[in-house]
């Protein structure tokens, strides 16, 4: 595609998201996060050109490599990956926008030590592991609205906006709906979280449609 065919292709993107989150609420606002996980800089700069700003990576070193090369770029950088302990140092000489994929106590904890000892604070959002899927990492849903507050009160330096989670591993359409539901329920019990992070190329119609206002796309943004 050149670059007026990717932008129509794009704008179709786009259009689907607003027909979504119109059936929510008409003021219902959505962000759309390009995962560039499978796509290289280059990839990267010509959907930048087309407008596009917020990225997202989920390992550690690709996202430290392709946001150097772009740096010049005011790109905002978001990391939805599972974090490793060894690695949260990498991630925060880094300082990504957002990181969505926060899945434990345990790891809340290290991460505050971390944060604390450099004197910095990092967004964050805890991912549920709505459909309760051995393969997914994330908090159980009936544990989260207690982990969440936990983590606010001992956790100063991580500034929890809310929740990310990825719909069930089915083609049963009911049981991804109710994974979103559950993760809508959880986002809303949560006194001031503003981000529920859910849907992805496959599934963002539906994702949007249960209430989420941040998608992460990837295949389809990169045309995959
Ligand atoms: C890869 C990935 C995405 C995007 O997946 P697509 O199906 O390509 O849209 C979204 N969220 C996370 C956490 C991912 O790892």
């Amino acid at each position: 595609m050149n670059k007026e065919e990717y932008k129509l292709y794009i704008d179709n993107v786009i259009r689907r998201v607003e027909f979504a989150r119109v059936r929510f609420d008409q003021k219902h606002i959505v962000k759309i996060v390009a995962i560039s996980k499978y796509s290289t800089t280059d990839e990267i700069k010509a959907l930048y050109q087309i407008g596009q700003r917020a990225f997202g990576e989920n390992k550690v070193q690709d996202l430290k490599t392709k946001s150097s090369i772009l740096e010049e770029l005011p790109l905002e950088w978001h990391f939805v990956g599972n974090l490793q302990k060894n690695k949260i140092n990498n991630l925060l000489d880094i300082n990504p926008y957002l990181f969505q994929a926060l899945d434990s106590l345990e790891l809340a904890y290290e991460l505050q030590k971390k944060l604390q000892s450099r004197s910095m604070t990092l967004d964050v959002l805890l991912q549920i592991n709505s459909a309760k899927e051995a393969s997914k990492h994330g908090v159980m849903p009936e544990d989260a609205v207690d982990v969440y507050k936990q983590i606010l009160q001992e956790c100063p330096n991580i500034h929890l906006k809310g929740v990310m989670s990825i719909g069930a591993h089915t083609n049963d359409k009911a049981v991804i709906k109710k994974s979103f539901e559950t993760t809508y329920g959880i986002y809303k019990q949560l006194e001031g979280a503003t981000i529920c992070s859910m849907g992805m190329s496959g599934d963002f119609e539906m994702a949007i449609e249960c209430g989420s206002n941040m998608v992460r796309l990837g295949s389809i943004m990169f045309n995959k």
